[in-house]
């Protein structure tokens, strides 16, 4: 299946090529993306979209209306990452920023997410001009703070589907180092669901040498990180997965004294929400238990701070996007991803409209090396997401991630009537 538009690339191209170098050389951390958001805006407005900025922070909404039909969603996230660039490119990223913590921080598209919002402009702009040949309405989103896990949520507590057309359907990709050109995808749990959870311990403190006279909390946070490691082990069903980590440990000042509190940092990733639910209910039975166990003066204090849940890509839409996209594509250029352990906000979009929401992963690493990688057998050693080498090639990887969204948008909106299609219109 051929685009209905084969002149997009001539006339389109360039200046997509020309605004993702400037976004790469001009990165902006989570929530302070104004640059960024402009571009979109701008982007978008001169694709003919309604525009509206400053949704949930940064946030761009575009919306182009084209008679009855599905409304389709296309999301991008904008933001960069604190990262000095040393990728050595023309285009490579000087900036620093004020960090959270009001430090100066290097700052870097080290996620690729330039990448993913020069497509989203792209994309819109060519399904603007290919309006005769789909009926609906497209909605494109451009969402900050995707890495801090906030910016989707803040866009939706900001009246995304209140305010604008309620989509059907969530579209979004994220590149990754995957050989240029090709697209990665998973039916069902795509990335995993990652929870953070505090836990404040209470004991009750006292001369070391008269423990008799204390509640030790040390021993009650180390039993509790012992126990749990049981709940992966001996609840987690042994064809699911999961991960429970302790990664901080407090308490005391001083060997000989006995503390009145231990405090615990925990990481939980989970691929299904039952399992997730299972794990997170095994934290906290175990958390009071292991108090009541110790004689604890008071219950601890269970703290979660909102994480990203399960990213599952809609098997049946899923299914129905790869069809469309081996068809234009070839399925040759399709690849089955396993399940990713980092996480991603792009769900809550979905869960919060009741819709589908479909992800994949699009190639940005040079295929020639990616081969000679994996023939000298250190394809691990490749620059990947978060790294300071990493940043997709130019192309194919853009012209591969604004026809993919074109076209996986194409088959969820409705028949259009054709006119104005011009040469090269229909499917090939
Ligand atoms: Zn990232
Ligand atoms: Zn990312």
């Amino acid at each position: 299946m051929a685009l209905p538009d084969d002149t997009w690339q001539t006339d389109l191209l360039p200046g997509l090529e020309a605004l993702y170098e400037d976004l790469h050389r001009h990165p902006e951390l989570s929530g302070q993306e104004h640059r960024t958001a402009g571009k979109a805006a701008r982007a978008l407005t001169e694709a003919g979209y309604e525009v509206t900025e400053g949704v949930g922070g940064t946030g761009v909404v575009g919306v182009l209306r084209n008679g009855d039909g599905p409304v389709v969603m296309l999301r991008a996230d904008m933001d960069a990452l604190p990262v000095r660039e040393n990728t050595g490119l023309p285009y490579a990223s000087e900036a620093v920023a004020d960090g959270p913590d009001g430090e100066s921080v290097p700052v870097a598209h080290a996620c690729g997410h330039d990448m993913h919002v020069t497509a989203l402009a792209g994309a819109a702009a060519l399904l603007a001009r290919l309006r005769a040949h789909w009926s609906g309405t497209v909605l494109a989103v451009f969402q900050p703070a995707e890495e801090l896990m906030a910016g989707a949520r803040a866009m939706i507590a900001d009246g995304l589907f209140e305010r604008f057309p309620r989509p059907s359907v969530v579209l979004g990709q994220h590149v990754g180092p995957l050989p240029a050109g090709m697209i990665g995808h998973r039916e069902g749990p795509v990335m995993a669901g990652a929870d953070v959870g505090d836990v404040q311990l209470f004991g009750r403190g006292g001369h070391g040498s008269r423990p008799e006279a204390t509640v030790d909390p040390v021993l009650m946070a180390a039993s509790v990180v012992v126990r749990l490691q049981g709940i992966v082990a001996r609840e987690v069903p042994a064809a699911e997965t999961a991960v429970v980590t302790v990664g901080r440990l407090q308490a005391g000042t001083k060997e000989n004294v006995i503390p009145d509190t231990a405090r615990l940092g925990i990481s939980v990733r989970s691929y299904t929400p039952q399992v997730r639910r299972l794990v997170i209910d095994a934290i906290e039975r175990i958390v009071n238990a292991e108090a009541a166990a110790s004689g604890a003066p008071k219950p601890p204090v269970i703290t979660w701070s909102p994480g990203a849940p399960v990213l599952v890509s809609d098997p049946e839409a899923t299914r129905a996007v790869g069809a469309d996209l081996a068809a234009h594509f070839g399925a040759e250029r399709l690849l089955p991803l396993p399940p990713i352990a980092a996480s991603e906000d792009v769900g809550l979009f979905g869960e919060a409209a009741g819709v589908p929401t479909v992800f994949w992963f699009w190639g940005g690493t040079d295929a020639a090396a990616t081969l000679a990688a994996f023939q000298e057998g250190r394809l691990d050693e490749l620059p990947s997401n978060h790294s300071p080498e990493f940043a997709p090639v130019l192309q194919p990887t853009l012209t591969t991630g604004v026809e993919a969204l074109v076209v996986a948008a194409l088959g969820r909106l409705g028949a259009g009537t054709g006119a104005d299609a011009g040469a090269g219109a229909g499917s090939a």
